[in-house]
């Protein structure tokens, strides 16, 4: 793939393509690091080789590029402008490929949590949605889980 992209867009994209050390996937670490919470990576024997895996409260998070793996309606998720037909393939492979895992995951009793790339900007809606994720209520006021809040479609 040599000559379809300059160099420096080339290694952005290379680097989110295994989903290894990102710097999204560093974040989301950290945050969990914060709570004390223990966490495994990319662990081989579940299906997509989760990027992060909290076995003892049968949890996962992804953490997605946006660009990659295709994140509805973001700004990252263009179509490059030449090979549009190469590059749906491979996009639709990928959008496939996550589904089939997540399904998987979720049948074997997993809860998964997918972070796009681009939410990892904001530190503060982050852990918040980190820590509900864990039943963990970070802002400390309530420690009840609310059932399905309106806010939260899509
Ligand atoms: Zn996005």
């Amino acid at each position: 793939m040599a000559d379809i992209v300059p160099p420096e867009t080339r290694s952005r994209m290379m680097s989110s393509i295994r989903g290894r050390d990102t710097k999204p996937e560093i974040l989301v670490r950290k945050i969990l690091r914060d709570l004390h919470v223990g966490y495994r990576l990319h662990v081989k024997d579940l299906p997509g080789r989760p990027d992060i895996v909290m076995r003892g409260r049968r949890r996962v998070i992804e953490v997605q590029g946006c660009f990659w793996h295709r994140h509805p309606n973001c700004r990252f998720a263009y179509t490059p402008k030449s090979r549009t037909e190469f590059w749906q393939r491979k996009f639709d492979s990928n959008v496939a490929r996550d589904a089939r895992n997540h399904q998987a995951l979720r049948d074997g009793g997993w809860q998964v949590l997918t972070i796009w790339e681009c939410e990892t900007a904001n530190d503060k809606l982050l852990r918040e949605r980190i820590a509900r994720f864990l039943g963990m209520g970070e802002t400390g006021g309530t420690d009840q889980e609310d059932g399905g809040h309106p806010g939260e479609a899509g």
